[in-house]
């Protein structure tokens, strides 16, 4: 039977997911196949930001998922689907804007320790230059300071068709300034910045001991606040604390308003948990996101990396997420700090339960025996590392990258096929996954 273009991306989809669970999304359901052809799938998505994201982070997850399903080798190409309403519209003037799809304010949890500085981001947000200006958030790693720069800006974009914003980090301002200079084009980089609605930079102490950008970075800041431009910058300590930072451009940091970002109470994370879950399309019960709230308090950034773990393991092993699961997938990770998993544990465990040797894995033997555990090596090193198939035949006795797709695919099939199969990859995957480091 020849089965339809949707079933099979739909497929692909899954796996894909499975093969990355950080980077999985709730609105991934809303992607579509534009075409799957000749080697080659495109996929539309709702907007632009949606696109950059899985161009930056998914591209080589689908590719290989594509792969997988097919037995092909397959070229993956994302495209916002102009057919469909796009939330943003296009800019008309000014730079293309990268903005992350999962920071807006509508996925910001508000607690009492970022309440300001979201406050004044919507109020930024709303009237550019006639509020705060500059805003200046700061706050140590972790605590959601890009993620409300980003939101600021996808706000003023959705509120202010024609503004021209500018967001970068403070590394690509002094890269860009540098660059200007060596090329001698200063003047095409002034205009640049001096021109915008609204310029947002990330990261500003990172302009501590680079003078010469500090003096272009005052005298952009003066032709903007001049003009009643707006001005947002975030850093990791206030205004006064950046290490040779000049006073005359800390002084000029206290004229609007400086807020806080203070880690996140417990039941502000106990809400990121949830929030986190959703957008990824789990769902976790309140008992779960409490005991994760409880286990990880020093950065957001690493509460998702417990809820990643948890789905890793689910999928991974095919369970329901318990809270039992939630505990052994976050301990694990506490302890060995997402233990990286080689091929090389994937062989030992396989090795092991078949009671074959490397050797005869390697070999040409070509017997059900050792056949078997040498495809299933194949199978786990794929799903479970990001070897590419010919570093995984290389492993496995110098074989080329079409045997090990073919042994993929051929478990794969078993593996739907014959509940046995998915018992005995279900219990290898458990060991390699648990297995303690070395
Ligand atoms: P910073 O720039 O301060 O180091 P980020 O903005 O990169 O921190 O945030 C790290 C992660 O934590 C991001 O994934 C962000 O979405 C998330 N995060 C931080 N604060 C919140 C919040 N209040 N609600 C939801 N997610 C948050
Ligand atoms: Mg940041």
């Amino acid at each position: 039977m020849v089965r339809d273009v949707e079933s099979i991306f739909t497929d692909i989809l899954e796996r894909a997911k499975a093969l990355d669970p950080a980077n999985t999304r709730k609105w991934f359901d809303n992607l579509t196949v534009l075409h799957l052809d000749g080697g080659s799938l495109g996929i539309g998505c709702p907007d632009e930001a949606t696109t950059q994201f899985l161009r930056d982070n998914c591209k080589n997850n689908f590719i290989r998922a594509a792969q997988q399903i097919t037995g092909h080798l397959v070229t993956v190409d994302f495209r916002a689907d102009t057919n469909r309403k796009s939330i943003l519209r296009s800019q008309a003037t000014g730079p293309e804007l990268k903005l992350h799809p999962d920071y807006t304010f509508d996925n910001f949890v508000v607690g009492p320790s970022n309440r300001l500085a979201h406050a004044s981001c919507v109020a930024v947000s709303q009237s550019l230059g006639n509020t705060y200006n500059p805003l200046f958030l700061y706050g140590s790693v972790g605590l959601g300071k890009t993620h409300l720069l980003h939101a600021v800006c996808f706000e003023a974009r959705k509120m202010f068709d024609r503004a021209v914003i500018q967001f970068l980090s403070c590394e690509d301002f002094v890269n860009r300034f540098i660059r200007a200079i060596e090329e001698g084009n200063l003047a095409g980089f002034q205009s640049q910045f001096r021109t915008v609605d609204a310029l947002v930079i990330d990261d500003i102490q990172f302009l501590r001991e680079r003078e010469q950008s500090q003096e272009e970075f005052f005298h952009t800041f003066n032709a903007l606040y001049n003009n009643g431009k707006q001005i947002i910058l975030s850093a990791d300590s206030p205004p006064g604390k950046i290490p040779s930072l000049e006073e005359r451009l800390t002084s000029r940091f206290n004229w609007g308003l400086v807020a806080r970002i203070d880690p996140p109470s417990y039941e502000t994370r106990i809400a990121i948990v949830q929030k986190k879950a959703h957008l990824r399309g789990l769902s976790i019960s309140d008992e779960i996101a409490e005991f994760i709230a409880r286990k990880v308090h020093a950065n957001i950034r690493e509460l998702e990396g417990a809820l990643t773990a948890i789905y890793a393991v689910a999928t991974t092993t095919g369970k329901e997420i318990s809270l039992e699961l939630a505990k052994t997938a976050i301990e694990g990770q506490i302890d060995s700090a997402a233990r990286h998993i080689n091929i090389t544990d994937i062989i030992d465990v396989v090795t092991r339960h078949f009671d074959v040797r490397l050797a005869d894995l390697q070999s040409k033997k070509r017997s059900q025996s050792i056949t078997e555990p040498r495809q299933i090596c194949m199978y786990l090193a794929r799903n479970l590392t990001k070897h590419s198939l010919e570093e995984i035949g290389g492993h496995l006795g110098g074989r080329d990258h079409t045997t090990v797709m073919h042994a993929c695919s051929k478990i794969d099939q078993a593996k739907k096929s014959d509940p046995k199969t998915k018992i005995l990859l279900d219990e290898l995957t458990k060991q390699i996954t648990h297995a303690p480091a070395n």
